[in-house]
């Protein structure tokens, strides 16, 4: 057997292996094991890539440098995973995405410079090749520049180093619109007559696209942008699996490209979103700008003490929680409590959020560390109905997914998001530290509401203070 067929009978394993892994990866009990099948996948593929350069006649030089940029990048990634927070995880994935794209953006332009350099030294190419060789290029470096940018943007939202509030430019579907068309035409001239200037319009364009369509986008609607960027960088990367000849590269960008595009429209099927028009940035989603400043009254508090004595005397009791649980790190207090209640005869519940945190399954996969059972813990729809009739709601560390505005008020930029109706229970106690809005920096009228209660301070030192007074 030839190395080459080696290599390709090593890529169609490695493409099992990551179909498998996206398999395992569906479900909570089976992710570990999806893991452990990506990372096998990605190992046949490292080794099989190597071998291959090896027979190639890749020079001494050449290997040791693929050898080094092998050690550095994987140290990096270890050490990275290892010191990322949990909270932490959705900017790292976005800036990860970059990456996939900006390599795409530079493969493409050696696919070009390297093309010239053929035509430079008069070697033979077909004028055919060098058409779709060109196509090859020009969407490879658009695709690679768009999720370039795009992903930078959503990291730098992410990580609230810039507002996540949509850039609202005056006729920002017509730019989009318009960039595509232009992309369209410059596509055209460069498969026709390849050159420097063309291919560097295009990637100003897209840099300047990707940018633009992910600042768009407004704080609700940036989970489906995260899993979006994750299907733009699957088809960068099998953009660049074209221009390369690297069939593995293309099946895994494939595979990647389509689950994430999956994944986003179920988002936003979730999320009461048109899918088209938040991968076209926001459009649609005119005139509607956060605000905090509406008047919605007072709002009533609650000590620790108090909320162990509605508690005591509840029947049933659900727990939303969000966001400020995975930086309070509450989830083994909240266990305890839910162990604690449990034991008392009390009736205890979880209700999930599809968007709940920053990352989908962000709280099924804190709960399920805090050893919370599985069969108590609901997803949305399975739990709306039953709020009704729940003596107490805990609301720990959750704000934009439990927002009555969304259902109530059709001016609020995130109305028309399904929310968990906690307010339509007995009694609310919101833990939070402050009237501060959550990530969508929509003020959240349930705080004000009658039967609401607001209990400060950080989420797992009042869980605590909760369980020493039961
Ligand atoms: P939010 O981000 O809306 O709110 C979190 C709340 O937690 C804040 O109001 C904050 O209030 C409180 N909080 C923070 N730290 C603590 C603490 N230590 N103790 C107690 N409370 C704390 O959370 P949700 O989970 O309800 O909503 C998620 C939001 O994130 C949605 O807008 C969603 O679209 C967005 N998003 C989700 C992603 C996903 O995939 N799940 C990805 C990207 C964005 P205070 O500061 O007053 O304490």
């Amino acid at each position: 057997m030839t190395a080459t067929s080696a290599a390709a009978a090593a890529y169609v394993v490695a493409g099992l292996l990551f179909i498998l892994s996206l398999a395992g990866l569906s479900k909570h009990e089976t992710a570990k094991t999806g893991n452990a099948y990506g990372m096998a996948g990605m190992a046949v593929a490292l080794l099989a890539t190597i071998g291959l350069a090896a027979d190639h006649g890749i020079s001494g030089t050449g290997a040791a440098l693929l050898v080094v940029a092998v050690v550095i990048g994987a140290a990096i990634g270890i050490w990275r995973a290892r010191v990322v927070e949990m909270t932490g995880m959705p900017e790292l994935i976005a800036l990860l995405h970059s990456f996939v794209g900006l390599a795409a953006v530079l493969v493409g332009w050696n696919g070009y410079l390297s093309v010239e350099a053929d035509l430079d030294a008069q070697t033979e190419v077909s004028s055919d090749l060098i058409g779709i060789h060109s196509a090859e290029v020009v969407i490879g470096v658009f695709i690679g520049a768009v999720t370039f940018t795009g992903s930078i943007v959503a990291f730098l939202k992410l990580s609230a180093r810039i507002k996540s509030n949509p850039l609202m430019l005056p006729g920002r579907n017509r730019l989009n619109l318009g960039a595509l068309a232009l992309f369209a035409v410059l596509t055209v001239v460069f498969v026709v007559e390849p050159n420097l200037l063309v291919l560097s319009v295009v990637t100003v364009l897209a840099l300047a696209l990707g940018w633009h369509l992910v600042a768009s986008i407004g704080g609700g609607d940036m989970p489906v942008v995260v899993s979006m960027l994750n299907s733009y960088s699957g088809w960068a990367a099998a953009a660049s699996g074209f221009l390369l000849g690297n069939d593995l590269l293309i099946i895994t960008g494939a595979l990647v490209g389509s689950s994430g595009a999956y994944l986003s429209y179920i988002m936003c099927k979730a999320m009461n979103r048109s899918f088209l028009s938040v991968i076209a940035g926001g459009f649609g989603n005119e005139g509607s700008a956060a605000s905090s400043d509406v008047d919605y009254g007072e709002h009533t508090e609650i000590s620790a003490e108090e909320t162990a004595e509605l508690l005591r005397d509840a029947k049933s009791v659900v727990i939303t929680p969000g966001y400020g649980m995975a930086v309070a790190q509450a989830q083994g207090a909240v266990a305890d409590l839910t162990r604690r209640l449990t034991e008392r005869g009390v009736e205890v519940r979880f209700g999930i959020h599809p968007v709940a945190g920053r990352l989908p399954g962000h709280m099924n996969v804190l709960l399920a560390e805090a050893k919370v059972p599985y069969d108590v813990v609901l997803e949305m729809d399975e739990i709306n109905d039953d709020l009704a009739e729940t003596s107490v709601v805990l609301v720990i560390g959750a704000n934009d997914t439990v927002n009555p505005a969304a259902a109530e008020d059709p001016g609020s930029p995130i109305a028309g998001m399904p929310v968990l109706r906690v307010w339509e229970a007995e009694r609310v106690v919101v833990f939070k530290r402050s009237m501060n809005t959550g990530y969508a920096g929509v003020q959240n009228p349930l705080f004000f509401r009658e039967n609401s209660r607001m209990l400060f301070g950080d989420a797992r030192e009042r869980v605590e203070d909760i369980l020493r007074a039961l």
